[in-house]
C-alpha cells in the first residue's frame, strides 16, 4: 500500500465512526466508564446514562444508533426502559447486557425488541464484535472507508454514498468505481482498468470499459453540479478529486 492510499484509510476510520452515537446504560460506574472509555478510542461517540430513567429520557431525545442496556438498574428496569423505547418508536439498536441470563429474560428481551444479549462478565473484545456487527447490519460503522470529494466508499459493507445521498451500484460498477477511487486524480488507460477490474487483457474490439464507465456516471455524476469522472480523449479515464 502507498504512503497516501494508507494515510486515507487510517485518518478515514474514526471519522467514519465518531458520526456514530452509542448510549451505554449502566448503573455500575466503573463498569460503564471502562466501556465508554473503550469505545471512545475506538472512535465513537458515547453518552452514558447511569440509571433506567436517565437512560429512557437520553434515548428518547437524542438519536443513537445503538444502545447498550444494562437490564438491573435503579429507578427504571432495563426491559421496561426497552419497552418504553420501543412505544416512543425509538428504532436504535439495543445490545442488552445483563449478569442474569435465563431464557426467559433472553425471550422478554427479544420480543421486547432487543437485537442482541451479552451475559456478564464479558470480555471487551466481544462487545465491541458484537456491537461492529450489529452497526453493520443497520449499513453503518467502519469498513475502511475510501473519500474522495464527497463520495464515501466503505470496502467492508459495499455501500457507496455521495454528499450523503446513496447511490446504487452493480457489483462491476463497484469495482470500477473503487478502482478509479483508489487511484484518484491518475488517468487510468482502458487496458489498466480492464486488467484491474474484469481481469482480463485486451487491446482491441470491445468497450466494455467505456459502456461501464457510462453506467457510472449515471449513478455518479448525474444529478450532481460537479462531475468527477472525466474523459481523456485517446487515453482512458480520470477520477479528479478537485
Ligand atoms: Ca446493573
Amino acid at each position: 500500500m502507498s504512503k497516501s492510499q494508507k494515510t486515507v484509510v487510517e485518518s478515514l476510520k474514526s471519522p467514519a465512526n465518531r458520526e456514530i452515537n452509542i448510549l451505554i446504560v449502566e448503573d455500575e460506574h466503573h463498569v460503564a466508564e471502562s466501556i465508554a472509555r473503550r469505545m471512545e478510542e475506538e472512535g465513537y461517540s458515547v453518552d452514558v446514562a447511569n440509571d433506567g430513567e436517565e437512560g429512557y429520557r437520553l434515548a428518547s431525545t437524542k438519536k443513537y444508533h445503538l444502545i447498550v442496556l444494562d437490564l438491573l438498574l435503579p429507578r427504571k428496569d432495563g426491559l421496561q426502559v426497552l419497552r418504553e423505547i420501543r412505544r416512543a418508536k425509538v428504532q436504535s439498536m439495543v445490545l442488552i447486557l445483563t449478569a442474569r441470563s435465563t431464557v426467559e429474560e433472553r425471550v422478554d428481551g427479544l420480543r421486547l425488541g432487543a437485537d442482541d444479549y451479552l451475559t456478564k462478565p464479558f470480555a471487551f473484545a466481544e462487545l465491541l464484535a458484537r456491537v461492529e456487527s450489529l452497526l453493520r447490519r443497520q449499513g453503518v460503522g467502519h469498513g475502511p472507508v475510501l473519500k474522495v470529494a464527497d463520495v464515501e466508499l466503505d470496502i467492508e459493507t459495499r455501500a457507496v454514498r455521495r454528499a450523503m445521498k446513496d447511490i446504487q451500484l452493480t457489483a462491476k460498477e463497484y469495482l470500477l468505481l473503487e478502482f478509479l477511487m483508489r487511484n484518484k486524480n491518475r488517468i487510468l488507460t482502458r487496458r489498466e482498468i480492464a486488467e484491474q477490474v474484469w481481469g482480463y487483457t485486451f487491446d482491441t474490439g470491445t468497450n466494455v470499459v467505456d459502456v461501464y464507465i457510462n453506467y457510472l456516471r449515471k449513478s455518479l455524476d448525474e444529478g450532481f453540479p460537479r462531475r468527477l469522472i472525466h474523459t481523456v480523449r485517446g487515453v482512458g479515464f480520470i477520477l479528479k478529486e478537485e
